[in-house]
């Protein structure tokens, strides 16, 4: 793959939505980053052209047999008016070991992070600006073989696609109720629950409709005969738990043992949380928990704060779990939406991503706004 190759077909600019009409996920910018790759030779040449439908024969791998991955990142106009993508690298890196799964072809990750740089750079006026407001970007990867065999894909498309977004809450934090859910598994040893493929997600939406019907938003999946704690909906799991003896706080989410994905909002929580808080007080730990575990602790007054982490939201803080015929009740700061780590987590991620502080080389600038 060789971004200095890229061919690029402008198309008409459209105009900035206003900020209180943006959807997540239904409005595109104008333009897309396309990519083919056949096994004979390698990656084509990367082009850029005006947003458009995409033509595919019927008996396409894609269609049958579920060749399909994709990631999640957002570019952010920063307080400087820059724009800047945050961590593009770890997405970069997890894409490619989704697509090393399913006999997709693997790229260099410094390669496309240029392409959809220039991708949005192209595009930077659809860029909403405020806090909470950003571009989502898309790259996704498909067999593109045609005829219906099961078989390594000769054929192969990579494309990306950028959607502006608004705040996931837009008063504020909005916190959840959560369906512990043993009836459905969202993942399991062996399987493909830490990687970015579409065929993960479709078997999800049942199990959380059916939540919805007893009146939850999201799933909390459980896994095993033991129910540890996996994730929540399609984010990551956190708890923060109060030993009651010596009062020490603890923040843990579940270990990365091929079940869960390996979220860059994760990882990012637990670097900031190991580096900011005091070891005096908190222990952060990647460890194994279950939701008897929860609820004993609950009981025991020792349940803190439970939030989901994704790039979407950041975080989810979470007020309630329904597990068979109990309820716990997590506690939430008075007459607020969220516990105080969550909120502290929120604004730490927020204000790097804004350009307000700086971590490592997490915030990559894109290009200039004016
Ligand atoms: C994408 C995703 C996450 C969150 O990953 P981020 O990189 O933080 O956005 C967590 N769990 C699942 C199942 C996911 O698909």
């Amino acid at each position: 793959m060789d971004a200095s190759k890229v061919k690029v077909t402008r198309g008409t600019p459209s105009e900035r939505k206003p900020n209180e009409q943006l959807v997540f996920g239904k409005s595109f910018t104008d333009h897309m980053l396309t990519i083919e790759w056949t096994e004979s030779d390698g990656w084509g040449v990367p082009e850029i052209k005006p947003y458009q439908k995409l033509e595919l024969d019927p008996s396409c791998i894609v269609f049958h047999y579920a060749f399909e991955l994709f990631e999640g990142m957002k570019a952010y106009r920063t307080k400087d008016n820059k724009v800047a993508m945050f961590r593009p690298e770890k997405n970069m890196e997890r894409m490619n070991k989704s697509a090393a799964r399913i006999c997709l072809p693997t790229f260099d990750s410094e390669e496309l992070i240029k392409l959809i740089g220039k991708l949005i750079e192209l595009d930077k006026h659809l860029i909403p600006d405020g806090e909470g407001y950003s571009l989502y970007i898309r790259p996704t990867m498909i067999g593109t073989t045609d005829g219906l065999g099961v078989a390594k894909p000769d054929k192969a498309l990579l494309f990306v696609i950028c959607s502006p977004v608004g705040p996931y809450y837009k008063t504020g934090f909005k916190a959840v109720k959560l369906d512990a859910t043993d009836y459905a598994t969202r993942a399991w040893p062996g399987g493909v629950g830490d990687k970015k493929l579409g065929a993960n997600y479709a078997p999800c939406v049942l199990p959380q409709t059916q939540a919805a019907a007893k009146g939850y938003q999201q799933n909390l999946w459980l896994f095993g005969p033991e129910h540890h704690i996996t994730e929540v909906g399609t984010m990551n799991a956190f708890f923060v738990f109060k030993d009651s003896t010596s009062g020490k706080k603890e923040l843990v989410t579940a270990p990365l043992d091929g079940t869960i994905l390996e979220g860059v909002t994760r990882d990012s929580i637990l670097t900031l949380a190991r580096k900011n808080l005091d070891p005096i007080d908190w222990e952060v730990n990647e460890r194994y928990f279950t939701i008897t575990e929860v609820q004993e602790r609950s009981n025991k007054g020792e349940l803190v704060e439970a939030f989901g982490a994704g790039t979407a939201a950041i975080v989810s803080p979470i007020k309630e779990i329904g597990w068979r015929d109990s309820k716990i009740q997590v506690p939430l700061l008075p007459g607020e939406e969220s516990g105080a780590l969550t909120k502290q987590i929120a604004k730490w991620i927020m204000d790097i991503q804004y350009g307000n502080s700086k971590f490592d080389n997490w915030l990559r600038e894109v290009a200039d706004i004016n």
